[in-house]
């Protein structure tokens, strides 16, 4: 069911990931022997409709607690009890019910560990039960063909990169989640700050999308700890990291317009500048700080971006640049597989310090220090940006330290090859600090 009326409209890389995964869905439900019925409209007209002509006797779905979700929910709920069709709805998105979670003044948390500390407290989500392993074929109803939808892009196809990286769908996501609890999981606590190596999940799209239920990942990393106790520390983190997920989903239900609204509101005069070019060269990774770039540029061609690559590049652009972190969200809201209603905007006011929780806005990241820290060898960036392939590690993440010499053996031209850093690390950081006093004392 596709209702444009539920919430923000997908960006162009979530679009791409929708079409493989229904594709994906279509296929294992034939193999069942049903069919998938896709069909696009406010759901609260379109699915009564489809349950009268089917004789349907009750409809089930996955709730989503987000307002423009619930508010369909309520609507197809009535329209749907009119008929005498029975309808539930079930919080497979959610590891627990914002209304779980509240405060004495019956409001959502806005502090992570309190957050965290209250869900673990509750124990175990129930534990999901399997998918069927057979289907009975229903009546026969119209389909509209995927196609029809033009989710992914032909004219230009720019998907390449992505479906290099990834393949959508649940047999997918459930081997991504094997493979972490087997290999990576072990290393998680120290390696997931590397971009360097492979040291997370993968799993923020297959979640977004609903391949797997947080309450999947909850349990099969809980049996693994149990399994083999040298897991424990790493599955905790990365528990822990479900948990953001579920902290900013909480917010968003909260905050309906997160994506829009700064949550401290004394953000709402900060003199963001507003310049297009700098922008654009954001966008497209040419800031002249290497693993900013990198990042951008590992975003353009995957879908994704490591996360510590995420807080740097998401800081540089609201402190270095200036430029509104509403700004940086819609980029990654159009090119982000995992774009996120809930985790991206809050993210975003979490470095940008406006949001729950946030970080300071007078601690800003040094992108070479960050680079140097993270991605020590420069592996990172010699992938992403392999104009500085032939620089050595001490210079990687600050080539405008490299003499004549050493940047021409390494074949690099800076404002030719490679751009001179878009702004100087010192006086950027002096000019954000400086327009953040100006909120402080308005
Ligand atoms: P793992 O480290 O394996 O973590 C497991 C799961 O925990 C992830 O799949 C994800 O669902 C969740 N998670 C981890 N970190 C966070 C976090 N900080 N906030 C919320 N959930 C988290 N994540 C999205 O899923 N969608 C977004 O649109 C999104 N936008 C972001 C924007 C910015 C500016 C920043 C700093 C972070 C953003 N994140 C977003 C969070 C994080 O970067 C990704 O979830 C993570 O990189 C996904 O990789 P993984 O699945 O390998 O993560």
């Amino acid at each position: 069911m596709l209702d444009e009326t539920a919430g923000r409209a997908p960006g162009g890389a979530a679009r791409w990931w929708l079409a493989q995964s229904l594709r994906a869905l279509g296929a294992e439900i034939a193999a069942r022997g049903g069919s998938l019925i896709l069909r696009k409209g406010p759901a609260a007209g379109v699915i009564p409709e489809e349950a009268r002509e089917s004789g349907a006797r009750a409809v089930y779905w996955n709730g989503i607690a987000q307002a423009p979700h619930q508010a369909i929910e309520r609507r197809l709920e009535a329209a749907l009890a009119k008929l005498g069709v029975d309808s539930q709805s079930f919080p497979g998105d959610l590891l627990v019910p914002p209304s779980a979670i509240r405060n004495k003044e019956g409001r959502g948390l806005r502090v992570f560990t309190p957050f965290w500390r209250r869900v673990l407290s509750l124990g175990d989500p129930p534990k999901p039960l399997p998918a069927p392993k057979q289907l009975r074929p229903g009546p026969k109803i119209v389909s509209d063909r995927l196609e029809s939808w033009q989710l992914a892009p032909t004219k230009p196809d720019w998907a390449g990169g992505l479906r290099e990286r990834w393949t959508p769908g649940e047999a997918s996501a459930r081997a991504r989640l094997r493979d972490f609890l087997k290999t990576i999981a072990r290393g998680y606590a120290g390696d997931r700050d590397r971009p360097d190596r492979v040291g997370t999940s993968g799993l923020s799209p297959h979640l977004r999308f609903g391949e797997l239920s947080p309450r999947q990942v909850w349990h099969a990393a809980r049996f693994a700890a149990a399994e083999d106790a040298a897991l424990g520390p790493g599955i905790e983190k990365f528990l822990s990291e479900l948990g953001w997920r579920e902290f900013c989903r909480h917010l968003l239900h909260d905050h309906p317009d997160l994506a829009t609204e700064n949550l401290q509101t004394n953000f709402d005069g900060f003199p963001w500048q507003s310049d297009g070019k700098v922008l654009a060269a954001w966008q497209r990774g040419r800031t002249g700080y290497p693993i900013v770039d990198a990042g951008l540029r590992e975003l353009w061609h995957t879908g994704v971006m490591h996360n510590r690559v995420r807080m740097v590049v998401a800081s540089f652009l609201v402190k270095h640049l200036l430029i509104d972190w509403r700004d940086g969200e819609a980029w990654f809201w159009d090119t982000l597989v995992d774009a996120d209603a809930g985790s991206n905007p809050a993210n975003w006011q979490w470095v940008a310090g406006c949001g729950a929780d946030a970080a300071p806005y007078f601690r800003v990241f040094n992108p070479q220090l960050q680079g140097e820290k993270f991605d020590p060898d420069g592996t990172y960036v010699r992938r992403w940006v392999p104009e500085l392939q032939g620089l050595p590690a001490k210079l990687i993440h600050q080539p405008w330290q490299a003499t004549p010499n050493e940047l021409a053996s390494a074949g690099v031209t800076l404002g030719k090859t490679y751009p001179q850093p878009i702004v100087d690390h010192a006086r950027g950081r002096e000019r954000a600090l400086s327009a953040y006093a100006k909120i402080r004392k308005g």
